[in-house]
């Protein structure tokens, strides 16, 4: 099925009945980024309208297939996909210390209505929020407001796939304009950081961070070593994998 076509049919499925989730957990460590070390909570929403790792010239896998590729997961299987209402979640992050809360996916922002009424509400309650997006899909002014800061996350060729898919100016330029938004690159080596400069020329991007990708704590510092003399010289943020670092590629951590 392509990601077009599972995009359409997650928006579908979007109603009042809550959000398809794959996870939630914490109290744990933001583990990437401008907050990394912060101990906070993780809602890990299901579907994603890109498919890394499987298309022409990827060079990485994406870490959480299980939110998108029910080819490989059985999407009625509840560890791999449930609904929870938004109330059910709310109550949940409440009742727990973190003041910081992840909405993370998959692709958030495909079920963008839940998406807006869980931020609005986890906001109105006093929580800091941040949505971790690939910055494909627009997001709107009540989701703007809701947030903390958006961790966007534009994908390179080495994700594979098409660019059209992959880099959408509309809504770069929407995160962009927004003043809330980081900007976050998975590099598989210091020669991708070229591609990153055009993307912020482009796109005037004003806080830049690079990441190794890796799945294991040596592949991730290998890849932070690799990178480092470049992203320092480019006047960009480097960012390890803390949870990567703590507990491995083990889900829910
Ligand atoms: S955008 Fe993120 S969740 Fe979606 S396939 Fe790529 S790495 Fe996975």
């Amino acid at each position: 099925m392509s990601a077009v076509v599972r995009h359409m049919l997650a928006q579908q499925m979007v109603d009042d009945r809550g959000l398809f989730i794959a996870e939630r957990f914490g109290p744990t460590f933001q583990g990437e980024g401008p907050s990394l070390g912060r101990q906070a909570l993780f809602i890990r929403l299901s579907h994603c309208n890109l498919s890394c790792g499987q298309g022409p010239g990827a060079r990485w896998a994406c870490d959480t297939p299980y939110t998108w590729d029910f080819a490989a997961y059985d999407p009625q299987d509840p560890e791999v996909r449930r609904r929870e209402s938004v109330e059910d979640l709310v109550t949940w992050a409440l009742s727990l210390p973190p003041k910081l809360v992840v909405l993370t996916g998959g692709e958030p922002l495909v079920q963008r209505p839940g998406l807006e009424r869980l931020a609005g509400a986890l906001h109105e309650a006093g929580r800091e929020i941040e949505v971790e997006t690939n910055g494909t899909l627009i997001p709107s002014p009540e989701l703007v407001e809701a947030v903390t800061g958006f961790n966007v996350s534009p994908k390179l060729a080495a994700a594979g796939g098409r660019e059209v898919m992959r880099i959408v100016p509309p809504a770069l330029e929407s995160f962009a304009s927004c003043g809330k938004a980081r900007f976050k690159f998975v590099a598989t080596g210091p020669e991708e950081c070229k591609g990153i400069a055009e993307l912020v020329e482009r796109f005037a991007m004003d806080e830049v961070w690079v990441m190794p990708e890796g799945t294991s704590a040596d592949t991730v510092r290998a890849g932070l070593r690799d990178l480092a003399e470049e992203v320092l010289a480019r006047g960009w943020n480097l960012s390890p994998r803390l949870h990567v670092e703590l507990w491995g590629d083990e889900r829910g951590r």
